[in-house]
């Protein structure tokens, strides 16, 4: 591999956040979220280290569960977002699926499947919205649903929500509300219950059900928002950290102008760092001038705009620097979720959104 720029993917980091999450919620079995390639981390990787310690992968489609299947995973996998196609219920036996299902075209197609009630026994959740109005069926269908298809509710399905506002800070929002008026309609029916995403289950006890389903806290970024962050205690261990190498120095006079569309004119003489990463290995081409990295133990800020495979960064400041210095865009030294705040958008964004042409390097494979 000649080209410096990676991401460092710490398997152990993602063990002990996950034990951390676990510890809060020791009477909750647990659902760890590998959707989106593990959040950019790697979905085979992370699967494989962490396997002995959850009860079932969760993914979002179809065939991000057969990807993991190819890659020799064999736990259950819960397919979030329920079949997309018909055909994909046929694997379900074969690729040891657990659906979501969320509509009635979902429950049609169940109905019309060769799949019987006691190949299909532990292989469905239910997914009711219970107020973010993204996806699942109205909460007050529940008893109707449940009487009309006694077949698909044994003891072992699992009946889930998910929360709109599990990470804000505030106190008197939505996620309380959500919580109770979930429990009140199938709390006490005997089914499986899922409510906690990685926000609930570190903020909301009662959310803590049979099943929490984990992702971005499991990858060592905060789902909180700053001052709600301060709050949650041990902290999450740092899991991806994105690097790449200064190919260029140079020294600009003041008043020149620096990258595509001359945006940002040097205030001083300036020495300008130019960095071997960019939008096409998915660092933002909107970040703007300022937005933070991190070298030779300083914060360096970016300048001017973001090319297909390179940054500019004023490195004036700097005590040392040289050509072939390694510049932290984000990681162990620099939160994601400060660079995303930059960058106005989210951690969970700038992990899922690096490209493939990054090469994963493994920390901690046993
Ligand atoms: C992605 C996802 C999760 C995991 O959420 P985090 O905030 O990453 O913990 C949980 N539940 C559903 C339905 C999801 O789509």
């Amino acid at each position: 591999m000649s080209r410096q720029t990676i991401a460092t993917v710490d398997l152990s980091a993602v063990e002990s956040n996950l034990h951390l999450l676990q510890s809060l919620a020791p009477n909750s079995k647990t659902v760890a979220v590998v959707k989106a390639d593990a959040y950019g981390n790697g979905a085979v990787q992370v699967a494989k280290h962490i396997q002995a310690h959850v009860d079932i992968f969760a993914v979002a489609l179809f065939d991000e569960a057969r990807e993991l299947r190819e890659h020799g995973i064999s736990l259950p996998i819960l397919i979030m977002q329920g079949p997309h196609e018909e055909h994909e219920l046929a694997q379900t036996i074969h690729l040891n699926l657990v659906w979501m299902i969320h509509n009635d075209l979902q429950l049609n197609w169940l109905s019309e499947s060769k799949l019987s009630a006691a190949e299909l026994d532990a292989r469905l959740w239910f997914k009711f919205d219970s107020g973010m109005h993204r996806l699942g069926f109205a909460l007050n269908r529940f008893s109707a649903l449940k009487n009309q298809y006694p077949q698909y509710f044994s003891t072992n399905t699992v009946i889930a929500t998910h929360l709109a506002c599990a990470d804000e800070a505030a106190p008197a929002h939505d996620a309380q509300s959500q919580i109770t008026a979930f429990l009140d309609e199938v709390q006490t029916q005997g089914f499986g219950l899922s409510i906690a995403n990685s926000a609930a289950t570190m903020a909301h006890s009662l959310s803590r059900q049979h099943y929490n389903r984990l992702g971005i806290a499991m990858y060592g970024s905060s789902p909180f928002d700053s001052a709600a962050q301060a709050k949650i205690t041990p902290p999450l261990q740092n899991v991806l950290t994105l690097r790449a190498k200064i190919i260029a120095l140079r020294t600009i006079p003041k008043g020149d102008t620096v990258g595509y569309g001359a945006t940002w004119r040097a205030p001083r003489e300036s020495l300008i760092a130019t960095v071997a990463i960019g939008y096409a290995d998915g660092y933002p081409r909107h970040a703007p001038t300022g937005t933070p990295a991190f070298c030779n133990n300083q914060i360096i800020p970016l300048v001017g705009r973001v090319s297909m495979d390179m940054l500019t960064f004023d490195v004036s400041d700097l005590d040392e620097v040289n050509v072939d210095d390694n510049v932290e865009l984000w990681g162990a030294n620099l939160s994601i979720n400060d660079v995303a705040q930059h960058i106005g958008t989210i951690g969970y964004e700038l992990m899922t959104r690096l490209s493939a042409r990054v090469p994963r390097q493994y920390l901690g494979i046993k």
